[in-house]
């Protein structure tokens, strides 16, 4: 069973592209949205984000959201400690569910995945690329947040040219070229074990 990352900026469409993935019927693992589960429910994960973070980090046995993100995001060091701590455990999970599944092909999608070093339990990337402009406005309007603030998000990830390169397959996705004839074609060369 071929493993594929999906990645790509903020706002650059992942999890569109994954969604169109699942209705072909093919199994996604979302590692934000499962990162985001780890931090309240694996003990080990728990024990080193309070061990690092002090015990704001959790109100009553919940991860304290606004505590940890105003402490990590005016603060590169500590985004990085808190991903270091996160990513080995959903790399971990990742690969449990994996082997769970039965698909001629499975998807994981992430914004970090190189970053994380998740790249490395992947056999191939897609990569969701758009131009920076339309993630501005995409983000904007889906988060109601402002132009700066999505630009600071932006400053925070991988330059998307790099990014992109290191993909063995690109989706556009700037509003003017078909997505979903783009994901059928990977869908029938992942399929054909390509
Ligand atoms: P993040 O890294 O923030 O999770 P993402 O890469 O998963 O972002 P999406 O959430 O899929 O991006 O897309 C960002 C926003 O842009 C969403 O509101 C989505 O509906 C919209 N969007 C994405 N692609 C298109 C498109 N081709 N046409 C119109 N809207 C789009």
């Amino acid at each position: 069973m071929l493993r594929i990352g999906l990645t790509g900026g903020i706002g650059s469409g992942k999890s569109i592209v994954a969604k169109i993935f699942e209705t072909f019927g093919i199994p996604v693992y979302y590692a934000d949205d499962a990162a985001k589960k780890l931090m309240n429910t694996d003990a080990g994960l728990k024990a080193s984000i309070m061990e690092h973070f002090g015990e704001a980090a959790y109100e009553n046995g919940e991860l304290n959201r606004k505590y940890l993100a105003s402490v990590v995001f005016s603060n590169k060091e500590k985004l990085e400690l808190l991903n270091s701590l996160t990513h080995p455990v959903t790399i971990r999970d990742a690969g449990e569910w994996m082997q769970k599944q039965n698909a001629p092909y499975i998807i994981k999608e992430a914004a970090l995945l190189f970053e994380s070093g998740a790249e490395a339990h992947l056999d191939k990337v897609i990569g969701v690329y758009a131009p920076q402009e339309l993630r501005v406005k995409r983000v904007m309007k889906r988060d109601g947040i402002s132009a700066e603030e999505v630009m600071k998000r932006i400053s925070r990830q991988m330059d998307e040219e790099k990014k992109m390169k290191k993909c063995a397959h690109v989706i556009i996705n700037n509003e003017q070229e078909l997505v979903i004839p783009q994901v059928l074609n990977l869908h029938r060369l992942f399929t054909a074990g390509q």
